[in-house]
C-alpha cells in the first residue's frame, strides 16, 4: 500500500497533489500518477518510475485543474509500468480510481465485467472499480451512491479516492 492524496478548492491541484505525493514518497512506490479536472474533462498524466518521472511528463504535457487525485503505487496486481499506474479510467472516461489494497475478487469481478462489455486496459484489480461504479452511474446512481455499491462488491481492504 503506498500514497493517495486529493484535493477540492479553489487553487490548481495539480502543484498540490505534486507536494503531497512528494511527502508521501518515503512509503516507497514503483509508479506515480495524478487526474485532474481540466477544462470540462478529466486529464491524467502518470508513468512507472519516481515521481521525478512524473513531474518530467508534466513539465512536457503540463495539466491543470481543480479537483485533482494523486497515487504512488506499490505494485502488487500488473507490473510498474504506465498502463497500470494509477489513475485508473472507465470505458466513457468520466469516472478515474485511485486505490491502495487488493480487490480479492477481482478476476471473477473483471470476467463479469468483461462479459457485460468492459474494456480492460490495464492488468490490475484497481480497474474493477472504475468499471463498476461507471455501471452504477449508467443506472442512476450519484458518483457516492455509485462508489457505495461497489464498496459492497469488492472484497479486502482498501484506500478509495475517486472522482467523476
Ligand atoms: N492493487 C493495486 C495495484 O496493484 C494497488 C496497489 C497499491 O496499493 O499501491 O495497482
Amino acid at each position: 500500500m503506498c500514497g493517495i492524496v486529493g484535493y477540492i478548492g479553489p487553487r490548481d491541484a495539480t502543484p498540490i497533489l505534486l507536494n503531497g505525493l512528494k511527502r508521501l514518497e518515503y512509503r516507497g512506490y514503483d509508479s506515480a500518477g495524478l487526474a485532474v479536472f481540466e477544462n470540462g474533462r478529466i486529464a491524467v498524466r502518470r508513468d512507472a518510475g519516481k515521481l521525478v518521472r512524473l513531474t518530467e511528463l508534466i513539465g512536457q504535457s503540463p495539466v491543470s485543474g481543480a479537483p485533482g487525485i494523486g497515487h504512488t503505487r506499490w505494485a502488487t496486481h500488473g507490473a510498474p509500468s504506465a498502463v497500470n499506474s494509477h489513475p485508473h479510467t472507465s470505458n466513457n472516461g468520466r469516472v478515474v480510481v485511485v486505490h491502495n489494497g487488493i480487490v480479492e475478487n477481482y478476476l471473477r469481478l473483471k470476467e463479469e465485467l468483461s462479459s457485460d462489455g468492459a474494456t480492460f486496459q490495464s492488468d490490475t484489480d484497481t480497474e474493477t472499480i472504475a468499471h463498476l461504479v461507471e455501471r452504477h452511474m449508467a443506472t442512476g446512481s450519484g458518483l457516492a451512491q455509485a462508489a457505495r455499491k461497489t464498496f459492497q462488491e469488492i472484497e479486502g481492504n482498501h484506500g478509495v479516492v475517486m472522482m467523476s
